[in-house]
């Protein structure tokens, strides 16, 4: 059976990752990461769902564990990937995707640099300002955080393989598939296939 994919899948928020993500899980053979976070849950978030909400405390105890793949801070939390939540997923053939923030995204990019990073952009940073403010499940403080964080997250599109604007939900998750089926073209994702065609030949 063929590995899984790991995607490491980037998004300021107010990008529409949530949606996207919920479109792109429809499809079996793709499973999210499920993070562990400091920060407190949202209205409608469910624990071991949407993250495994941990005090400050156990963070620390996990990092002192070696639990974790890798971990950064973001507005004043910590977030973190469970080394628990990936390998054994690629092994059964179902591509993960960490949805993680840059500075999470570059540590993976030394540490498994056979991941696909993606960064999805917003069309522009006064509609990611609008988003964020119609979304209105953070005080005006916190979306002014997020919009600098996010402005300061849009200078490392150019270290990502793949950027995907999205504008129109549906056309931004046809872009996603389309990004997975290439990456399944290449010569070097076809290796086995290759061996196998010239030994039978
Ligand atoms: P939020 O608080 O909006 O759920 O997430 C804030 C930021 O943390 C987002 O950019 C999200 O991608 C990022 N994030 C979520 N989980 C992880 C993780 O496990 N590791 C890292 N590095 N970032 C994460």
């Amino acid at each position: 059976m063929n590995k899984g994919r790991l995607i490491v899948f980037s998004a300021p928020s107010g990008c529409g990752k949530g949606t996207m993500l919920a479109e792109i899980l429809k499809d079996n053979s793709f499973r999210c990461s499920v993070s562990t976070t400091t920060r407190e849950p949202r209205k409608g978030e469910i624990d071991g769902v949407h993250y495994y909400f941990i005090s400050k405390e156990e963070f620390q105890r996990r990092i002192a564990n070696d639990e974790f793949m890798e971990y950064a801070e973001y507005c004043q939390n910590s977030y973190g990937t469970l080394k628990s939540e990936v390998d054994q997923y690629l092994e059964s053939g179902i591509n993960v995707i960490l949805e993680i923030e840059v500075q999470g995204a570059m540590k993976m990019r030394e540490i498994r640099p056979d991941a696909l990073f993606v960064f999805i952009a917003p069309p522009s940073v006064d509609e990611l300002r609008r988003r964020l403010n119609k979304r209105g499940t953070e005080t005006p403080e916190i979306i002014e955080q997020r919009i600098e964080a996010a402005v300061n997250e849009l200078k490392f599109m150019p270290k990502y393989d793949y950027i995907i604007v999205n504008d129109a939900l549906e056309d931004a998750v046809s872009d996603f598939f389309a990004v997975i089926r290439s990456e399944q073209l290449t010569v070097s994702a076809q290796a086995e296939f290759i061996e196998e065609v010239i030994k039978n030949a």
